[in-house]
Parts: structure tokens; C-alpha cells; sequence
């Protein structure tokens, strides 16, 4: 039985990369309820590249994390007390909370996980945040239409695999790209990807997506941004639609990127480009977990879950987004 609870303090913010010194790793006393509140022990943690951007005071759409406080993001647990009277102890919950062993929180913050339905941790991918995420930016921005090209950046991760198996239900040809040979033969013969390229190795990314792309691209579904989407940009179609989710390629920069301006391509061919935020659907959340559930126990989405063991080892877990040491989902298991 823990009787302390572990927690990662931010420290100070990064400049670049994260490292050591952004985080403090402390021990203090399991928090005490307040009212409507539930102390939840976590079993498991989403890592998520957005957390880099929470991490530096830049203005964004997610307040920064707090100096000296914990930092927080998806987690899967189980009430231990509850002060709220939708939650008793022995509930699987899902939330934002802590990276720590126990967060107190209000009920109210909490969703309920059935884990008879499905692993509890596909609550934190497939049936939660990054699916969603798939979910709204590929049919409410792509449309894709029956024998249209989606092409994918960050192909192989949490948001990327699930966009290209929901594009395959609609019956579009799926290119991935993503930085490793296993990654794609993963995406090719387990999730019925019709192409993938990997982007660490070819010497030509332009023609190597031309080859893959006969038909041109319809949408490109960009998590990543950087040289990857230059080189998509000038073979989208006259009306692509461009969902653009992330730019991970640049969530370390120290300075303004610049690349090639392709603002006349957009304009000539009449491309539609929407940056979005997933809270931007939240009145929608309902319609999309009901299906998402739905093709999870059909079968039609599969996944993968890349689990680090430890508390202790999250801030190595969140790194290894920037080094793509994910194939599907990056989870830490807290104990
Ligand atoms: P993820 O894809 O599971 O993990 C990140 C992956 O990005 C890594 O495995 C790595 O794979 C790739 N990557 C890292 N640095 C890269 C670089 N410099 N160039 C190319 N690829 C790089 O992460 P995710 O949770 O699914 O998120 C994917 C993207 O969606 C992120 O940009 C994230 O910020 C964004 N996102 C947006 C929303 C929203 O509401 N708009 C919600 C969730 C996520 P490789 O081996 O292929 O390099």
C-alpha cells in the first residue's frame, strides 16, 4: 500500500528540448478530499506532444502548466474515496490529472470507463482524446469521399493510425509516413495501409509520395509540419483539404522555421486548410466515442500501445515522442 504520493513538479521551462532540469520528482502526503472531490490512485498515463507546448508560457489554447505545480494530462484510474455522488470507490475514471500516483479531483472532471467494454487504456487512445482527434479533423475537415487520397504525416502514431484505418472505411487509398521500417510494415499489413514511406531513409520524399500518389492527394492529414509537408503540399489536388492537426517537427524550435511559401498552390487549386483543436468538437463527443467504440470491437480499429513501466520514468516516456520511439499509443504504467 502506497502511503506517499510521488509527483513531477515543473521545475522550469524548457528552452529546445526538455531535460532533468524541467521537472522536480517529490513526495508528499496523499491529498485530502473536499467536497464533491474523488482521490483517484492512476494506473495509467497518456503522454501527448501537445504537452510540450503546455510547458512554455507561449499563448496557446491550453493554459500553460504551473511553475512549482504538477504537471497534468490523460490518466486512467481507480477511485480510492469519493466525495461526489456519481463516483464510489472501485470506479475505473478517466481525466486530466496529475502525473503523480493519486490526484484529488472533482467529480465533475471525471468520466466513467466501463473496463467490461474494452482494455481501460484505450480509453486515453482509440476510445478517447487522439481518437477523437482522428475522428473530427478527417471527417468534419477532410470529408473524404470513396476512391479520394489521404495521405498521412506522424502516420504511425496515436492520432495517425487511427485517421488511416477510419479513411479506409471510407473507402479512400492510404498512404502513411512515418520513420521506421517496422512502423510501416505495420501500417501496410496490419492495418491495411496501401502505402507507406519512410521518411527517415528516402532521398526523395517528393517522388517518393508522387509514386505512391498516382491520383494526386486529396487530403493531407498533417501532424507533423516541417520538410515532410512541403514536400506534400505542391502534389495536393485542385479542393484538398489539409486538417492540419500538429506540427511536432517544430514543437522544439528555438526559432521561426522558415520553408518553402506554398500560400499560391493553396490559392491556384483552391485547397482548403483548417487548423484545429479537438475541444473545438466537444458538443460532439458523444456521436464520435459511439462510433469510435463500435469500429474498436468490430475490429475495423485496431491499435498499439507502447507502454513504458513507472511513475518515475514519464519524463523519458514524453520524450520519446520526439525521438518516434512509439508505435501507437505512448502510455506509462505508474505502478
Ligand atoms: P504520436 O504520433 O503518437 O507520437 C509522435 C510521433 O511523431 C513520434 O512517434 C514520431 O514518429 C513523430 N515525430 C516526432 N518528431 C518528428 C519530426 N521531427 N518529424 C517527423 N515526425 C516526428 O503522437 P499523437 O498523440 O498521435 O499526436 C500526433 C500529432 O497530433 C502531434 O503533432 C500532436 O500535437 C497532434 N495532436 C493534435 C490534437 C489537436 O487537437 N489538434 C490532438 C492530439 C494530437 P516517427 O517515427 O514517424 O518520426
Amino acid at each position: 500500500m502506497v502511503t506517499k504520493n510521488r509527483q513531477f513538479l515543473l521545475a522550469k521551462r524548457p528552452i529546445g528540448l526538455p531535460d532533468e532540469s524541467t521537472y522536480n520528482f517529490v513526495e508528499s502526503d496523499i491529498p485530502e478530499l473536499k467536497a464533491n472531490e474523488v482521490l483517484v490512485r492512476g494506473q495509467y498515463l497518456s503522454v501527448d506532444p501537445y504537452m510540450r507546448g503546455r510547458m512554455s508560457d507561449a499563448k496557446s489554447y491550453a493554459a500553460p502548466f504551473e511553475l512549482d505545480q504538477p504537471l497534468n494530462g490523460g490518466v486512467v484510474g481507480t477511485v480510492i474515496k469519493s466525495n461526489h455522488p456519481n463516483f464510489s470507490e472501485g470506479d475505473t475514471v478517466t481525466g486530466r490529472m496529475d502525473w503523480a500516483d493519486y490526484t484529488a479531483i472533482g467529480g465533475d472532471q471525471l468520466r466513467k470507463v466501463n473496463p467490461d467494454q474494452a482494455p481501460i487504456t484505450t480509453a486515453l487512445h482509440v476510445n478517447g482524446m487522439p481518437g477523437l482527434t482522428a475522428y473530427f479533423g478527417l471527417l468534419d475537415i477532410g470529408q473524404p469521399k470513396e476512391g479520394e487520397t489521404v495521405v498521412i504525416s506522424g502516420a504511425a502514431g496515436a492520432v495517425g493510425m487511427v485517421v488511416g484505418q477510419i479513411a479506409k472505411l471510407k473507402g479512400c487509398r492510404v498512404v502513411g509516413i512515418a520513420g521506421s521500417e517496422e512502423k510501416n510494415a505495420y501500417l501496410i499489413n496490419e492495418l491495411g495501409f496501401d502505402a507507406a514511406i519512410n521518411y527517415k531513409t528516402t532521398n526523395d520524399l517528393r517522388q517518393a509520395l508522387k509514386e505512391a500518389c498516382p491520383d494526386g492527394i486529396d487530403i493531407y492529414f498533417d501532424n507533423v509540419g516541417g520538410e515532410i509537408s512541403d514536400a506534400v503540399f505542391s502534389l495536393l489536388n485542385f479542393h484538398a483539404r489539409v486538417p492540419l492537426c500538429g506540427q511536432i517537427a517544430h514543437y522544439n524550435d528555438t526559432q521561426v522555421s522558415m520553408g518553402p511559401r506554398f500560400l499560391t498552390t493553396f490559392l491556384k487549386r483552391s485547397i482548403l486548410l483548417k487548423g484545429f483543436i479537438v475541444t473545438n468538437y466537444e458538443g460532439r463527443y458523444e456521436e464520435a466515442i459511439k462510433d469510435l467504440a463500435k469500429w474498436v470491437s468490430e475490429g475495423n480499429i485496431k491499435y498499439k500501445e507502447n507502454i513504458v513501466e513507472g511513475l518515475e520514468n514519464t519524463p523519458d516516456a514524453f520524450l520519446g515522442l520526439f525521438r518516434g520511439d512509439n508505435l501507437g499509443k505512448q502510455l506509462v504504467k505508474i505502478s
